[in-house]
């Protein structure tokens, strides 16, 4: 059976279904993509908000995310047009405290060094210190730990693992140092000092939707695929040759389980070696992310594309001036922690107070919304990578995509697009052996 008569089913919209579907279409699969939600894009989405065009949460993508801007310019959408690339720059503040790192524009390996010695809001002793031991952060930990205690083993001061490290494994683990993988922090910060331009923050100037699951959707059904949203899949049944769904008359060759960990183990069939899968799945866990959005009104001057907190419980704040709303910021609360007992209103009200400590007559914004994102990512702690998966299924015929997927990678957009090309190239694989 060459690979145009193999029929594929996508059990998931984001951008690891997404991106599965584009490689296996390029491969010459006939795909079909069923996805629950109104619209593509899953946890990084397009979302309305009171005559606003913003996000299900903010997002910011690394230079370094070379799968999912080539899968971006596959789709026909030009990176450059749609991201605003910055060289990596920090500035956290809170009251009068002001913590700064800057890189070079050239980026690269000497960039962190770079960064280290010219840093700002720390003693001149513990820079040097930590850039003296900076050598040890390249280093993959052979035995996952707590990345606190990795960081402090590398030598890296409290103050700067307070100031520095602590925010960035937050945004970029979505989890506190002491909470965090020690592993998968470092893998972040080899892939984002490998070469040029890999530490550059990618801002979105447009929605998430429009950066890649809507030019997606939009390829493939030009290209003859499918695409059904509004569609949740809710049962798959084994046959002689291949899996059945209930929501669609067809018998698929393969299907790929894309969605959420915990949506993935609930569809997995009943049989031993399924329900260790489901165990596993269900074990990775999940950590929230809040995105509260505050609107200060058109006439609020432009600030700071991304700007970042020393205190609570807001962590970093963007500006949506960049996505076409002046005024309106998205202030960001990654992981666990107390904010989670809050209510909307009070969290809201606890980041506007926190904003408005720092300036002075400020206007009390206009609350436009809290997203609480309850399953934004896996569980980021020490150990985690025994418990993801390859992309190959219990069963045959039956595969993973998601960020969960074994990339090394924590749950980030680069992670979904990488599982999502493993996929299609596993299942390529596959079809070419029989
Ligand atoms: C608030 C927030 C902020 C984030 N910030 C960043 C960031 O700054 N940078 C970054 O790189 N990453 C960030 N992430 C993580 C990133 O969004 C995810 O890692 C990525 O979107 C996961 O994509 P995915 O395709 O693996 O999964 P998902 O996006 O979860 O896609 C799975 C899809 O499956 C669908 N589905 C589930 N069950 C079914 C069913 N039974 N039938 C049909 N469809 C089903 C869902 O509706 C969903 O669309 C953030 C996530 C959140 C929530």
């Amino acid at each position: 059976m060459s690979a145009r008569d193999r029929r594929v089913a996508i059990i998931g919209g984001g951008w690891s279904g997404l991106t599965t579907a584009v490689d296996l279409t390029l491969r010459g699969f006939a795909v079909s993509v069923f996805e629950a939600g109104a619209e593509p894009g899953g946890r990084a989405r397009r979302l309305r908000l009171d005559g606003h065009t913003l996000d299900n949460g903010q997002h910011l993508l690394l230079g370094a995310y070379r799968a999912t801007l080539d899968v971006m310019a596959t789709v026909g959408v030009d990176p450059k047009r749609v991201l605003r690339r910055e060289p990596l720059a920090l500035r956290l503040t809170s009251g009068q405290a002001v913590f700064e790192l800057r890189t070079p524009r050239r980026g690269g390996r000497a960039a962190l060094a770079w960064a280290l010695a010219t840093m700002k809001g720390v003693r001149t002793g513990d820079r040097w210190r930590a850039l003296a031991n900076a050598r040890a952060l390249r280093r993959l930990p052979t035995r996952d730990q707590p990345a606190r205690d990795w960081l402090a083993a590398c030598g890296q001061p409290q103050v700067v693992i307070e100031r520095l490290w602590g925010p960035l494994c937050l945004a970029a683990l979505n989890a506190a140092p002491e909470h965090a993988s020690a592993r998968l922090l470092a893998r972040v910060l080899q892939e984002a000092f490998a070469g040029p331009g890999a530490s550059d923050m990618l801002i979105p100037v447009v929605d998430l939707g429009a950066l890649f699951p809507r030019p997606a959707r939009e390829w493939l059904i030009d290209r003859g695929q499918r695409v059904d949203t509004n569609t949740r899949v809710r049962a798959l049944q084994a046959q002689a040759q291949g899996w059945r769904l209930d929501c669609a008359d067809t018998v698929f060759d393969e299907v790929v389980l894309a969605t959420d960990p915990t949506a993935a183990a609930r569809l997995l069939p009943g049989d031993d070696a399924s329900r260790d899968h489901a165990r596993r799945l269900q074990a990775l866990g999940a950590a929230p992310i809040a995105t509260v959005y505050l609107d200060y009104g058109p006439d609020d001057p432009p600030r700071a594309p991304m700007s970042g907190r020393l205190d609570t419980p807001g962590q970093w704040v963007f500006d949506r001036r960049l996505t076409g709303s002046p005024g309106v910021l998205a202030v960001v609360v990654s992981g666990h922690g107390p904010h989670e007992g809050m209510s909307r209103d009070a969290l809201a009200r606890a980041v506007s107070g926190q904003l408005a400590r720092d300036r002075q007559a400020v206007p009390t914004p206009r609350i436009l919304g809290v997203i609480r994102e309850k399953r934004a990512t896996f569980d980021p702690r020490p150990g985690i990578e025994s418990l993801r998966v390859g992309t190959e299924g219990p069963r045959p015929g039956l595969w993973y995509a998601g960020d969960h997927v074994d990339t090394g990678l924590p749950a980030t957009i680069e992670g979904a697009a990488r599982a999502g090309r493993l996929c299609a190239a596993a299942i390529n694989h596959g079809s070419s052996r029989q």
